[in-house]
């Protein structure tokens, strides 16, 4: 098949977050099995010089974008099989920052637009289009709608993956109206709009023809209330085409034998080599560096999702009466750093936090922890657990979404299972799933066995490729077509 993918972030260009470490995988993984992936994305200025002068310059497209011409040029790279096409725009991409700007609906407005110009332009022919999240969601409207792209949209079908509902790109209306060569009359205005603005993800849910998300539990809960943000009843009438296919991780990417950016690398049968990452992950943070006492670890986005309230609960506690570390890697919202600074202020033996985003610091700590945390709300899919197992990390984490899927409680008699898992449905709840960690970390047989049934378990995207392989197989053969 021929396979087109746009998004917003893609590792090793650009990540805020899990996205970008689906788009850099998945697309390899499709090649793998002989598709022809290509994947559009925007040309920010921050991506790194190292790839910049990899790109080559394919063409010079103009895309009617607001009623003006704007001028886009297309950056062309390949890696392990898989074309990439950069769009270049200053006006929008120039800027330091992947998102937060006060202008990102009309950014990724004009994106969708030039995505498909570009495709248009350069006759790409594809059999599927999968776009990811709100960045990109209003494509599937712009195939069956916009005059200049509806031709294409015939023979082209749509899948939408949201990796997070919560971020749903509402904006005014005017991004739509005036953006888009759309009449009003042509799609259906009381349909996306959203408490006076549009919504781009809703767009997205009820005009792409197959709508999956990260994990088959969070599929299950985003169709309720507590979890529908709001688009409950929207994603209720998609029900029949609305499909979970967890995430896989990029092993090779998340291999601590082969990992550069860690002190010494590590497999199943060295893993006591993880002592010497623990020492360094230590001394790097600052903290009395001791084998045997046990080091938790976050590394996460600082957002009201992560949980960080159930922290602020549970780990001043803890931290009092337990023998143990704890590193914070992250950033976000204020409140949440200024809590992880004070902490470390407060405990400057046991504590310390990095407030920043720092991929091999990340390795580093991954690959030197006892314990990683995840008291997480809700978790679409949730790659820091499945990377934590991959280096012999125990995760504790709160019972939703993907972490339901992949996280299974250990059982000492039949020496099963990955890590600790709280229902959450109260915080002290968290705090006992941690103690248990903390408890079973003292008797080393079962901490061996927990370590190697994390590392053992076949992460990879082989699954996944697989089951996004048949679901665009079955919109190609029109069995369930629209
Ligand atoms: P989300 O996509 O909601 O942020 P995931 O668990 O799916 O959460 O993915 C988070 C990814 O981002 C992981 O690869 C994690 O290691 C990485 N990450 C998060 N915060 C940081 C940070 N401050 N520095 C480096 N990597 C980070």
């Amino acid at each position: 098949m021929k396979i087109i993918m746009a998004a917003a972030e893609c590792v090793p260009f650009a990540k805020t977050g899990g996205l970008a470490d689906v788009i850099g995988a998945l697309p390899k993984e499709l090649a793998k099995n002989d598709h022809d992936v290509t994947v559009f994305l925007p040309k920010y200025s921050l991506i790194a010089e190292e790839f910049v002068q990899q790109f080559s310059l394919l063409e010079e497209i103009t895309v009617s974008f607001a009623g003006e011409q704007k001028t886009c040029s297309i950056h062309q790279f390949r890696n392990e099989n898989v074309r990439y096409f950069f769009l270049e725009n200053q006006e929008y991409f120039g800027r330091s920052q992947i998102y937060g700007e006060a202008d990102d609906g009309e950014r990724f407005g004009f994106f969708n637009n030039a995505v498909l110009t570009a495709i248009k332009k350069l006759e790409l022919n594809a059999d599927v289009i999968h776009v990811h999240d709100w960045h990109t969601a209003v494509i599937p409207l712009l195939l069956k709608e916009d005059s200049r792209f509806k031709n294409m949209g015939e023979g082209l079908k749509s899948v939408l993956t949201i990796h997070n509902l919560q971020f749903q790109g509402a904006f005014p209306k005017s991004v739509f109206t005036t953006g888009f060569e759309l009449e009003e009359s042509q799609f259906d205005d009381s349909a996306i709009e959203w408490n006076g603005n549009y919504n781009m993800l809703k767009t997205g849910i009820l005009y792409a023809d197959k709508v999956t998300t990260v994990s088959p539990a969070y599929r299950d809960e985003i169709l309720t209330s507590q979890y529908g943000e709001g688009l409950e009843k929207v994603l209720r009438k998609r029900e029949e085409d609305l499909v979970g296919i967890l995430n896989g991780l990029d092993t090779k990417f998340y291999n601590p034998a082969t990992d550069l950016a860690i002190e010494m690398e590590f497999d199943h049968s060295s893993i006591e080599e993880k002592a010497v990452n623990k020492r360094k992950a230590q001394s790097l943070m600052g903290l009395p560096v001791k084998g045997n006492i046990p080091l938790t670890v976050m590394i996460s986005r600082l957002a009201g999702q992560k949980g960080i309230d159930i922290l602020e609960e549970t780990l001043p506690e803890l931290l009092q009466s337990k023998d143990m570390q704890f590193i914070l890697l992250g950033s976000g919202e204020e409140k949440f750093e200024d809590f992880f600074r004070q902490l470390a202020k407060k405990f400057p033996d046991k504590v310390a936090a990095h407030i920043g985003f720092d991929e091999d610091l990340a390795h580093q700590l991954y690959a030197g922890a006892d314990i990683f945390l995840m008291p997480s709300h809700f978790e679409p899919c949730g790659l820091s657990q499945l990377i934590s197992m991959r280096y012999g990390t125990v995760p504790v984490a709160n019972k939703t979404g993907g972490l339901k899927d992949t996280v299974i409680e250990y059982d000492r008699i039949t020496q099963t299972g990955n890590g600790f898992l709280s229902d959450f449905t109260r915080n002290s709840l968290f705090t006992e799933a941690l103690k248990r960690a903390l408890r079973l970390y003292q008797e080393s047989e079962h901490w061996e066995a927990i370590k190697k049934n994390g590392m053992d378990a076949d992460y990879s995207w082989k699954q996944s490729a697989k089951a996004y392989e048949e679901l665009y197989q079955e919109m190609v053969s029109n069995l369930t077509a629209k």
